[in-house]
């Protein structure tokens, strides 16, 4: 189970600070509010629900695709993503059934695929709408996941950014890999590597 932004490329430079904008906008346009306001309140849903998108439906009646759609720039996708060289190779020597499970949309996350050239590498792609909009670390994805594949936790290892969505992950009976700064292996993880290039040399751990 492969995480996609910060984990496959580097969403951190262009794409977060435009979706980061987008969704502030989106706040301010659909609520009514100026932009301190409306951060407040992302703020607000943000620690109450993990997800601006839960409080904005929840709340504001707003309508989850539409929030999506008009917060993930799919369209200039190409000039913002930031590839890591080598990804193709290094995916290649991994082996086991491939899956992508973010929070991002459905055609977010194949347009990434595609412009990383990795899209035939994987078996599936499991997208917040997949979850019926529950993020990670919330439960809920994963087991839609887990019943979707008909894959059994302890099987599976999840690669991630994110020590939140780890700690989920583990909860449930996953294997864990984060990616994450060099040197540091926090605790609760069964390996860690800088880059997703180096997940082949830690497969060992993973046992
Ligand atoms: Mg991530």
């Amino acid at each position: 189970m492969f995480d996609l932004d910060n984990t496959l490329h580097d969403a951190l430079l262009h794409i977060f600070p435009r979706i980061n904008q987008a969704i502030t906008a989106y706040v301010m346009t659909h609520v009514g509010v100026d932009e301190a306001a409306a951060n407040s309140l992302r703020e607000q849903y943000w620690r109450r629900y993990g997800a601006t998108l839960r409080g904005m439906v929840r709340h504001h009646g707003a309508d989850p695709g539409h929030f999506l759609r008009h917060t993930h720039p799919v369209a200039e996708l190409a000039g913002m993503v930031v590839a890591t060289r080598g990804l193709r190779a290094a995916l290649e020597r991994v082996p086991g059934r491939k899956v992508i499970f973010s929070n991002a949309p459905s055609a977010y996350i194949h347009a990434v695929l595609n412009i990383l050239g990795v899209t035939d590498l994987f078996d599936g792609v499991f997208s917040i709408e997949h979850a019926r909009y529950w993020p990670k670390p919330y439960p809920h994805g994963f087991y839609r996941l887990f019943r979707h594949y008909r894959l059994a936790p302890r099987r599976c290892v999840m690669v991630e950014d994110s020590l939140d969505n780890l700690r989920t992950a583990r909860r449930l009976g996953m294997k864990t890999v984060w990616v994450g700064p060099a040197g540091r292996r926090p605790a609760g993880v069964d390996a860690a590597v800088s880059s997703v290039l180096g997940l082949p040399r830690v497969l060992h751990k993973l046992k």
